[in-house]
């Protein structure tokens, strides 16, 4: 079992993350959701062991990491840290790369591994293949490969699927995490593709400048978000007053919803005026002024600009 406890860090004089506590259990799988700077790969980097950290203690079970001051290498060795920039040998092939850290004592075993993961990650056919004639994306997945060939007991992945196309991004993802819970890997994968997280993690972690904002349920974190930073991780949101929406309410209290939880009425309380339809597929994102402020919600068609309409909420 990881845990970090009360871990502050600083690059220079700037402090990055603030009193992070955390415990991920094995086979486990923690999302790492926040804006961009909000520390996520800073926090990954530390539990890794690239950094010292003077501030707070992280154990595995009951050992303490250390860090980079007490390794002669930096990096614990049953953790392996996919960073953004892959990390992999350019001039040799794919199973080359794969397969570097593994013995050469059992070719058959060894080359038996390489095809596995090979195809956990959907690369088979470019097994020979040199690393540089890949694209970014098919070397994210080589750099996949490569740190579970070491069968690591916690796996921090760094924006792992950022460079790889939908569709092979879904296949890849469904595959990855039930190969992680089939090998009992504890996994921790920093992401700004927040929707793309609520599938797969048990528990997903939302920063803000170096803070925890929660830790929570994936589904229930979407539903019932704290507040309207953790709603906007997953796409518009609106903030608006209780009196808004609830027929016959007089309170000022916030409430957060997204586009999907407002459609339009015959007669209520929120009249906006409509700016823009964008499609998105399966349904249309509506953007409408109340005034001074910026209205999103859903609708199966179209809207024309400058038309008024009134808008209730479904909460269900
Ligand atoms: P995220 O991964 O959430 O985008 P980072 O952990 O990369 O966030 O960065 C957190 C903050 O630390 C940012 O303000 C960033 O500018 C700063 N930072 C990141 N790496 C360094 C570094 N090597 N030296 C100094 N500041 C850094
Ligand atoms: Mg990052």
């Amino acid at each position: 079992m990881l845990r970090v406890q009360n871990v502050t860090f600083q690059y220079d004089t700037k402090v990055v993350l603030k009193n992070i506590s955390m415990e991920l259990n094995p086979g486990k799988q923690l999302s790492i959701i926040g804006e961009s700077g909000s520390g996520k790969s800073t926090l990954l980097k530390i539990i890794y062991g690239l950094y010292h950290v003077e501030k707070g203690k992280i154990f595995w079970g009951d050992t303490r990491l250390l860090g980079p001051n007490f390794n002669l290498v930096p990096g614990e060795e049953f953790i392996k840290y996919v960073a953004q920039d892959y990390d992999l040998m350019p001039f040799i092939t794919v199973e080359e790369n794969v397969g570097k850290y593994l013995s050469n004592f059992y070719p058959r075993k060894k080359s038996k591994r390489i095809a596995e993961l090979l195809e956990l990650v959907g690369l088979t056919a470019y097994a020979k293949t040199k690393s540089t004639d890949l694209s970014g994306g098919q070397q994210q997945r080589v750099a996949i490969a490569k740190a579970l060939a070491q069968e690591p007991k916690l796996l921090l992945l760094d924006e792992p699927f950022s460079n790889i196309d939908n569709f092979k991004k879904n296949s890849l993802r469904r595959e990855l995490f039930s190969y992680l819970k089939s090998q009992n890997i504890s996994c921790i994968t920093a992401t700004h593709d927040n929707m793309d997280s609520l599938a797969y993690a048990d528990k997903t972690m939302v920063l803000k400048d170096g803070k925890i904002v929660c830790v929570d349920d994936p589904k229930k974190l979407y539903k019932s978000p704290k507040n309207k930073y953790v709603a906007s991780l997953f796409g518009e949101v609106n903030e608006l007053f209780e009196k808004q929406l609830i027929p016959n309410s007089t309170s000022n209290k916030k409430i957060v919803c997204y586009p999907h939880q407002l459609e339009l009425t015959e007669n209520g309380t929120l009249k906006v005026k409509v700016k823009n339809s964008y499609f998105q597929g399966s349904h249309y994102l509506i953007e409408s002024s109340l005034r001074s402020k910026t209205v999103f919600f859903n609708h199966p068609v179209a809207i024309e600009a400058d038309q008024e309409v009134v808008l209730k909420s479904n909460f269900s």
